[in-house]
């Protein structure tokens, strides 16, 4: 545990070895380096998670078209602002067509790698949907991540076959007792596990992640959190703080906290989970930007190694909010690419057109 005398020494010394090689942190040393809070011990942490990333993942940040399918969701998630029971919400569900167009914008911007995420929908019509959707995008040559939720191991092998290969399903938390906390009973963590194993047995690049800054949450419990990345052995990790939502049963039981803080804590969860896993995929998530302008450039200063510009139509982005004070709501595809160019060159950073980005880390498992 952290001594007294030289604090910045024990950290030099916790951060060298962490660095030397993966999942060398015991559980009290993540909660240690998530519990650091002087200005100066953050910026070792964080420039150490940076070099590191750098060191397994290259030079350069990969990037992926976002497209927010639709926000039909039959989840009831208390956090979450496109719950089913939020009836304040206007729902939309793109076509084939929108999603194939904004592929296309993608693909002319040079984005090698598409991400579709849309409320939850278990159904064969949405499943035959997707299925449809993704053969249609398969003479565009990309990447393709899935982001819908829970789904049957067949679902997920049908939409492997149909041409996706990576699949990202947020853990939340890795905390049975907190995640029946943030949800109604009909949802179960085992069955969110199970699922996980599901696409890893089905072939998918797999991410997960958490949440942060949740009411009940302890430093602990993400500690646990990022060992629970590395049992699982995931290939990518998408997550960012929480941000309350207005219409939400959980923003009545959120106590305030400083959106340096939200921020802080998701830079936090980057930098200790790049020191643990190397070269797993992290991307810098859009609640960061939520909670500060500059709060994605700061999130792959502080070791991510992905970022995700929406290219849905901005008719849209009013429709698919998650959370408060959602970014670039008004920003089409083109001037997100431009804006994204000019912040990542002002930190010494790049996107890279034109490839993949796929995770290393899977490539060196299998
Ligand atoms: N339904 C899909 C994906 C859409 S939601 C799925 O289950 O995978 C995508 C993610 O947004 C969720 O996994 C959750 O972690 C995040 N999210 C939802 N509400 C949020 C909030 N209020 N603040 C921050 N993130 C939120």
């Amino acid at each position: 545990m952290q001594p007294m005398a030289d604090g910045s020494d024990w950290l030099s010394t916790l951060l060298e070895r962490a660095s030397g090689s993966p999942r060398s942190l015991t559980l009290g040393e993540l909660e240690s380096l998530l519990l650091l809070e002087g200005r100066d011990d953050l910026d070792m942490l964080y420039a150490a998670a940076h070099a590191l990333k750098v060191r397994c993942c290259g030079q350069g940040v990969a990037v992926r078209g976002l497209v927010e399918a639709g926000n039909v969701c039959a989840k009831d998630c208390f956090y979450c602002g496109i719950r089913k029971s939020n009836a304040a919400v206007e729902r939309y569900s793109l076509s084939a067509d929108e999603i194939v167009a904004a592929a296309e914008e993608a693909k002319r911007l040079d984005y090698a790698s598409l991400v579709i995420q849309s409320g939850e929908i278990e159904s064969e019509a949405h499943t035959r949907f997707i299925e449809d959707v993704l053969r249609r995008l398969a003479p565009l040559d990309l990447g393709i991540t899935l982001s819908l939720g829970e789904q049957t191991e067949d679902v997920y092998a049908r939409w492997r076959e149909a041409g996706a290969t990576r699949y990202l399903l947020r853990i939340e938390t890795s905390d049975p007792e907190l995640y029946a906390a943030l949800h109604p009973a009909e949802c179960s963590w085992k069955r969110r596990v199970e699922c996980l194993r599901a696409l890893r047995r089905t072939g998918y690049q797999v991410g997960t992640g958490v949440m942060c800054a949740l009411p009940g949450q302890t430093m602990r419990s993400l500690a646990r959190d990022v060992m629970f990345y590395g049992e699982m052995d995931v290939d990518m990790i998408g997550m960012g703080p929480y941000i309350p939502h207005p219409d939400t049963p959980l923003a009545a039981k959120s106590p305030d906290m400083a959106a340096a803080d939200r921020l802080e804590l998701g830079l936090k969860m980057i930098a200790v989970s790049r020191l643990y896993l190397h070269d797993v995929n992290i991307a810098a998530a859009t609640a960061l930007q939520a909670l500060a302008d500059d709060g994605r450039e700061r999130g792959v200063l502080a070791g991510a190694n992905v970022l995700m510009p929406n290219v849905t139509d901005v008719r849209w982005r009013k429709a698919y909010r998650l959370y408060a004070n959602k970014p670039c709501l008004n920003e089409n595809a083109s001037l997100c690419r431009h804006c994204l160019d000019r912040r990542l060159d002002a930190i010494g950073e790049h996107l890279i057109y034109g490839e993949r980005g796929d995770s290393r880390h899977y490539f060196a498992r299998s």
